[in-house]
């Protein structure tokens, strides 16, 4: 048996998001571009699609650009808003524990711009190890050079939820007369996993991916609020001459399902409860199962996203304790899935001033909606084992 607890396996395509996908490659191959009967069959898919994606993000169709995924939906709202907008805004905040998403294209964007001008500042976290966004510490990098704040919504190695309603109502109260300062969140581990109603709330634009709900990996969106000017990255007249290229139609198509399917799931809390319940038992039964084990991230239900668990194994290396779970059946992740293959701690969990002998050995647990208790219980007897036998060889213990 696999238990899969890692971010990236644990939320399986959903049955139905198959079916439409095999639908859409064997019966409805078209370019929904053509006018021909068979390309607006495809169109219309691709449309009713859109409805879906919409209704589970709170806003109108016509706000939703389909993307290849929530690294390339950020691409377009970072460069398109800098590109869109008055040459003196020239200024993006976001903060370090971003997805890399985030942290590497602004990165990027600085060093490749000099000497343009654009410029970087990263608001700090609270000081309490929680990893949660100082607001009081962002309001003063605010300025009227100020283009974009990108928040993320979830954190994609913690769980902890930001305060993005604080920080959109910052940059709807500081934008002036001279311009607006756009609120952007990436959203990739909250839509789907939490009620999101985007029209009741200060956010500009909402990057996300149908792969953390269910849907299939290479689809995303991108929410631009109406008015939200963008220069779009690449070229063409798909998407309202917003994201040029054929679209991905059976990945639209099972991202239309998935939120679907998402929204359905989300219409009852009691869902996502029950799994925030099998999070804190694992959680529960590997602080009294191991010695020297701390949770990383915030402890407070109301701040952390009810499927992710960090947990840190000082003195161990991550790396030789992931290989043992998956040699006995748990799928578990070190940091960012990008990460692995890097001896390196997560930049994110060292920003949340996690000490490094500590990010070094922390793992990460996804659960999603499929998880059951008999695996949690499972893979806490499985963790509790294989960090005793890593410690009992010297091997992978740091010292
Ligand atoms: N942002 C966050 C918070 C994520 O967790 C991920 C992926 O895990 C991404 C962005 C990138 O998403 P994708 O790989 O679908 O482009």
């Amino acid at each position: 048996m696999t238990i899969y607890l890692d971010n990236n396996a644990t939320t399986r395509p959903a049955p139905e998001v198959v079916a439409a996908m095999r639908e859409m490659l064997e019966e409805s191959w078209a370019n929904p571009s053509s006018v021909h009967r068979a390309g607006q069959a495809a169109r219309q898919r691709v449309e009713l699609a859109r409805q879906s994606v919409s209704r589970l993000l709170g806003c109108t169709p016509r706000e939703i650009i389909f993307t290849s995924g929530a690294t390339e939906s950020i691409d377009l709202a970072i460069r398109g808003v800098l590109g869109a907008g008055p040459p003196d805004r020239k200024t993006i905040i976001t903060t370090a524990i971003e997805h890399e998403a985030v942290r590497e294209l602004c990165n990027s964007l600085v060093i490749g711009s000099l000497p343009s001008g654009i410029r970087v500042r990263s608001a700090p976290v609270r000081g309490d190890r929680s990893g949660v966004v100082d607001v009081g510490a962002l309001e003063p990098l605010i300025d009227d050079s100020v283009a974009l704040v990108s928040v993320q919504w979830a954190n994609n190695e913690t769980g902890a939820i930001q305060p993005i309603e604080q920080v959109g109502a910052l940059c709807r109260a500081r934008s002036g007369t001279n311009g607006e300062i756009l609120f952007h969140t990436d959203a990739t581990q909250w839509v789907g996993r939490m009620p999101t109603d985007v029209a009741r709330l200060p956010i500009d634009l909402l990057s996300c991916s149908a792969h953390k709900f269910h849907g299939p990996k290479g689809a995303g969106a991108l929410y631009a609020r109406r008015g939200v000017r963008l220069r779009p990255t690449l070229r063409g007249t798909q998407e309202l001459d917003r994201r040029g290229g054929t679209e991905n139609t059976p990945g639209i198509v099972g991202m239309g399902v998935a939120a679907d399917l998402a929204r359905a799931w989300l219409e009852d809390a009691s869902g996502r409860e029950h799994i925030a319940e099998l999070r804190d038992r694992f959680e529960a039964a590997v602080l009294a199962g191991v010695p020297d084990v701390r949770i990383n991230g915030p402890t407070a239900r109301a701040e952390r996203l009810w499927n992710t668990t960090n947990i840190a194994f000082p003195r161990l290396e991550a790396e030789a304790l992931l290989l043992l779970l998956s040699e006995r059946g748990v799928c578990a992740s070190a940091g960012a899935a990008c990460s692995s293959g890097s001896l390196n701690p997560s930049p994110v969990l060292l920003a949340m001033g996690i000490p490094p002998e500590e990010a070094h050995g922390s793992l990460r647990f996804s659960l999603s909606l499929e998880t059951t208790r008999a695996e949690m219980d499972e893979a806490a007897r499985i963790v509790i084992e294989s960090v005793a036998r890593l410690r009992g060889s010297s091997r992978a213990v740091l010292t």
